[in-house]
């Protein structure tokens, strides 16, 4: 017993807020498993320690689409699925930034769209008819926030909805999971700066601007043929508003045009919340060396992206053309044969045979992507940006959010410092989250941007 525990009251509080976890974040380290086989004990042991002790933040998880659309519950360990409160906890994910992701989809016809929502995530959602024509972009962002909210309040002891940076250490160190909210694309914002002001109040501190399509400010790096060649003037104001606001720039997902445009007029450092490196998989997702060391120059941080398709080029193309004529003859025997019927089951039990599933790639693949983000762009701006729960194929070895310590085992035995090892799970976006903050601050009593009609859209200087 500690000499400075003087009653029995402090003594019994001490051991509630242990009970209850209330302390774990700041006293106690989950005791360290055996190593995984190849791995070396002592190394193993220094990485657990480093990664329990550091804060972890990951800019990009869809645990949400889970919540809203299959009402997944975060609360117990899942079988399925990559992120849960007890996975979170076990890998050390302190800080998860939770995708207010709008599909494109809702891009349209809203009457039609909410109609006839699919049973399941990966059904499809009704497409609209007439793209841009009637929007059900803000309404999706809201349903998404409201989940994530209400998940907050149903585990007041696990999980807190957190605002700001400062808040976020706060959770951590009370030894509560972070959740923090991050739209995904700018199309939720329904090209209206009020909506963008609007979603910040609820809490939104990023917002990537654009998803798979160009929308009324912004370019994305699909489709290819572009509509305003980056940003437009709206495109600038919705990026300065974001600098006033305190709401952090996401670039990934965006056109390399609108990606060097936004780093011309931003006032602020800027992220890529899930992106990886074009050098090592050409994927149009993923940044270049020279996008990289311009977002270096903006004081800004790659948080690198641990899908299959992003990292390993091959795994791409391969898993796409399998995918692609498996998903025809899986369309085809589902009209032939009734739901449920054993005809159907065999039908698809014989696709599984046809195409099994192609080989993931290592997770030296998604270490070799961190490692050369930090050759190019310095330790200053590479970090975490999962994508967990949003894509179908995570490496070997990186199954889920429990094993996250096996990013910092590797970055060591790469002869990554302690230090650098830090920045990159959580203190290079912590740095760029406080200095959004500050210059939010900074930019108190600027007036608002205001949306101005048909100028709006006009091309802008470059
Ligand atoms: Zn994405």
């Amino acid at each position: 017993m500690d000499k400075r525990m003087r009653t029995s009251r402090e003594g019994s509080l001490l051991a509630a807020a242990l009970l209850t976890g209330g302390l774990l974040g700041q006293t106690a380290l989950p005791p360290c498993p055996a190593a995984p086989a190849g791995y070396e004990q002592k190394l193993w042991e220094r990485a657990w320690q480093l990664h329990h002790q550091a804060t972890v933040v990951d800019t990009h998880v869809d645990t949400t689409s889970l919540v809203l659309d299959r009402a997944f519950d975060m609360g117990p360990r899942a079988r399925t699925g990559h992120v849960d409160l007890p996975r979170a906890a076990e890998g050390g994910l302190d800080a998860v930034f939770y995708s207010i992701y709008v599909d494109t989809r809702f891009y349209g016809d809203e009457a039609a769209l909410f109609a006839n929502p699919p049973m399941t995530v990966n059904e499809d959602w009704p497409r609209p008819k007439d793209p841009g024509t009637a929007n059900g972009s803000a309404k999706r962002a809201l349903m998404m926030i409201d989940g994530l909210l209400r998940t907050c309040e149903r585990y007041p002891e696990r999980m807190t909805a957190c605002t700001s940076s400062a808040e976020l250490r706060a959770a951590v160190k009370a030894g509560r999971h972070a959740a923090l909210m991050g739209i995904e694309g700018g199309h939720a914002i329904e090209g209206d700066l009020g909506l963008l002001r609007l979603f910040h109040k609820l809490g939104v501190r990023y917002m990537t601007l654009t998803h798979t399509l160009h929308n009324e400010f912004a370019d994305s790096c699909a489709p290819a043929e572009p509509r305003w060649g980056g940003l437009n003037t709206l495109g600038v104001k919705v990026v300065q508003e974001m600098n006033r606001l305190g709401v952090m720039v996401d670039v990934s997902h965006v056109s390399d045009a609108t990606f060097f445009d936004t780093l011309r007029v931003t006032r602020t450092p800027v992220i890529c919340s899930h992106s990886s490196m074009r050098a090592l998989c050409g994927h149009k997702r993923n940044i270049t060396d020279d996008m990289l060391r311009a977002l270096a120059a903006n004081g800004g941080v790659v948080m690198i992206n641990y899908n299959c398709g992003f990292l390993d080029e091959d795994y791409g193309k391969n898993a796409s053309g399998r995918d692609a004529t498996r998903r025809i003859q899986e369309k085809s025997a589902r009209e032939k044969f009734a739901e449920g019927s054993p005809e159907l089951q065999n039908a698809l039990a014989k696709l599984d045979e046809r195409f099994p599933p192609v080989a993931r790639p290592p997770l030296s693949r998604l270490i070799a992507h961190i490692l050369h983000a930090l050759e190019v762009g310095g330790a200053d701006h590479v970090g975490l940006g999962s994508d967990f729960d949003g894509v179908p194929c995570v490496p070997e070895g990186i199954d889920d959010a429990t094993y996250l310590p096996r990013i910092t085992y590797e970055l060591l035995a790469a002869g990554q410092s302690e230090a650098t090892v830090k920045k990159v799970l959580g203190e290079n976006l912590l740095r760029v989250f406080a200095a959004v903050e500050d210059k939010a601050f900074a930019l108190r009593g600027e007036a608002p941007f205001m949306n101005a009609g048909a100028a709006d859209f006009a091309p802008i200087a470059r």
